[in-house]
């Protein structure tokens, strides 16, 4: 049975590039309400879009045809393509977000999120390594969908990339140095003329949620390996 989508459509889009749609990036509304994000994202002025949103209670909202470009991504890169929103679709999930009190997805919401992803993948030629964050794909200036979405649980149920080990000694101990680290990240699809720090923060919200420090602990190296691995094998 296919999901229940309703229809508040938005000006904020144009024509897509002749390029695939191999890209599906996650977000947060980081707004105080649904409502408000959701306003934001038909008005106009502000020129933001995404295709689809998911309220709280799993209800789902497509503001964009998939067909067309919208506005979500801004100034991104991911495994050697930049500007992604020509390229990608975007769902944005309400949550207020780190700046009006960062809460945990209800399960309703998450189940809602998993299942338009499965749908929109079957639709288009998107690889698992490239169901990413917003934080993913723009490390210098988002932290959307953060360290309380559950890539774990969407994985498993075939969505996005997710390690099997979850101790690093099964994984190695993982790259050594910082040339090592960047071309870690890099093989898995960030781009890599950030500071370190930087880099490392967007890698643990999405795959090393437990402390997100921006340092190369044993633990965030070994999973570094683990998801460097993963990806090499899903090519
Ligand atoms: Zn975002």
């Amino acid at each position: 049975m296919s999901l229940f989508i309703r229809e508040l459509l938005s000006p904020n889009f144009d024509s897509r590039p002749d390029v695939p749609i191999d890209t599906l990036i996650l977000h947060y509304t980081g707004m105080k309400s649904a409502q408000d994000a959701i306003d934001r994202l038909r008005d106009p002025v502000a020129r933001v879009s995404s295709h689809y949103v998911v309220d709280e209670d799993g209800a789902v909202f497509r503001l964009v045809p998939e067909e067309r470009r919208a506005f979500h991504a801004g100034i991104s890169h991911w495994r050697g393509h930049s500007l992604l929103n020509g390229r990608s679709i975007g769902i944005e999930i309400v949550n207020p977000g780190h700046e009006w009190g960062y809460c945990e997805f209800p399960v309703l919401q998450l189940a809602a999120v998993c299942d338009l992803c499965l749908e929109i993948l079957a639709r288009h030629p998107i690889p698992a390594r490239n169901v990413v964050a917003h934080s993913d794909v723009a490390p210098d200036r988002k932290e959307d969908p953060g360290e309380k979405f559950d890539w774990h649980s969407l994985a498993r149920n075939g969505v996005g990339l997710w390690p099997k080990c979850d101790s690093p000694s099964p994984c190695g101990l993982g790259p050594q140095g910082e040339r090592e680290i960047l071309d870690a990240l890099s093989a898995i699809g960030y781009r890599t003329d950030l500071p370190l720090p930087v880099l490392l923060r967007a890698f643990q919200r999405h795959w090393r949620q437990e402390a997100i420090t921006g340092e190369a602990d044993e633990g965030t190296l070994a999973r570094i390996t683990a998801v460097r691995q993963l990806v090499a094998d899903t090519r």
